[in-house]
């Protein structure tokens, strides 16, 4: 990967080269053939006569032709020249993008190698330790939570990865069925809050509102949001859960008290790969998958996702769906 950025580096080095050439000869071909052009007015003024009877008409023809070749190549030029910026600026647009997917796909192997070792490191140091000793019940029954709670996050882990791939290349076929929304979330808070009995998690979920959905899917994108606001907030400060629904619209919040997002990176954390900060101190874990896949879900589903601060610390990320008429 690093030798792919490299070759992008070459490819900026020999782009400026070549921009900064043509641009030189431009304006040395603009130069000289105004030079000619002065000079072919001068030969042809000595050419005529002062004592010819239309003298004056003659020199007054050679100016003007002067001039209007000269507007023809300040014309030209500038055409050529706008042309030549216009390219320039896509190109370098294109390269600088590619550029940045490369930097970004790089942090996301560092990422991910990261992601799958420790899960698997844990769970064979607790399985390892519960084989060779002799514990007690609850030793034995915290060792197995941690466990399968890092088994789980594999398990998220692979799927965001996996269902991401397939849904990019058309591999994955939604299969939209009317779902009890309230019910789906209130499980997954459930699962989070048997995963994280630490956190203070608090919740407001109208009851029995329905959408016509992939339930996978759903259960993904909520999974992310919770997770992602678990990860990215003090245990302390709780996180909280709103689906509500007025009006056959329904909103999902997830909120919580953490460090936030900056304007600037609002617009990009949806982004494939994107996480903010540095890829090699970030402290909290993840690969840059969670939101991307969630914003695609939420597409698939006709619906939008935004993220708004919560006043005065943290994050809102908002989801509106359609709803499917209340059921009696
Ligand atoms: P991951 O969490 O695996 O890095 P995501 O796509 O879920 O990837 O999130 C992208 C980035 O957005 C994260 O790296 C994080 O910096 C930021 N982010 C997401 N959710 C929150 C949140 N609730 N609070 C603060 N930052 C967040």
């Amino acid at each position: 990967m690093s030798n792919k950025l490299k070759k992008l580096r070459y490819v900026f080095i020999i782009y400026w080269f070549l921009l900064a050439y043509i641009l030189t000869a431009l304006i040395w071909w603009f130069i000289a053939l105004n030079v000619q052009n002065r000079q072919m007015t001068q030969y042809k003024i000595r050419e005529i006569h002062p004592a010819d009877k239309n003298y004056d008409f003659q020199l007054n023809k050679i100016r003007e032709e002067g001039k209007r070749k000269s507007a023809q190549y300040a014309g030209e030029g500038s055409i050529f020249f706008l042309l030549i910026a216009a390219g320039a600026a896509f190109v370098f647009r294109a390269v600088r993008k590619q550029l940045k997917i490369s930097q970004e796909q790089q942090h996301f192997m560092i990422a991910i190698t990261h992601e799958l070792k420790t899960p698997i490191a844990v769970a064979k140091l607790n399985l390892e330790t519960l084989q060779k000793r002799k514990l007690d019940e609850t030793q034995q029954l915290r060792l197995i939570q941690t466990t399968l709670q890092e088994t789980n996050r594999l398990n998220a882990l692979c799927n965001n990865m996996l269902l991401s791939s397939q849904i990019e290349a058309g591999g994955y076929t939604i299969t939209k069925e009317e779902t009890n929304l309230s019910d789906l979330v209130s499980n997954c808070v459930q699962d989070f809050i048997t995963r994280y009995p630490d956190h203070l998690i608090e919740t407001a979920i109208k009851e029995n509102i329905f959408i016509h959905g992939d339930r996978l899917l759903l259960q993904m994108m909520v999974n992310n949001l919770i997770d992602n606001a678990i990860k990215y907030s003090p245990r302390e400060l709780a996180i909280t859960i709103v689906l509500n629904e007025t009006n056959d619209r329904i909103t999902l919040e997830v909120k919580d008290k953490g460090k936030g997002i900056t304007g600037e990176e609002k617009g990009r954390i949806f982004n494939k790969f994107y996480r903010t900060g540095n890829a090699a101190t970030k402290a909290a874990k993840g690969t840059g998958l969670g939101l991307y896949l969630t914003k695609k879900i939420v597409k698939q589903h006709d619906g939008n996702i935004f993220v708004t601060d919560h006043i005065p610390a943290g994050a809102i990320f908002t989801v509106t769906l359609n709803a499917l008429p209340e059921k009696n």
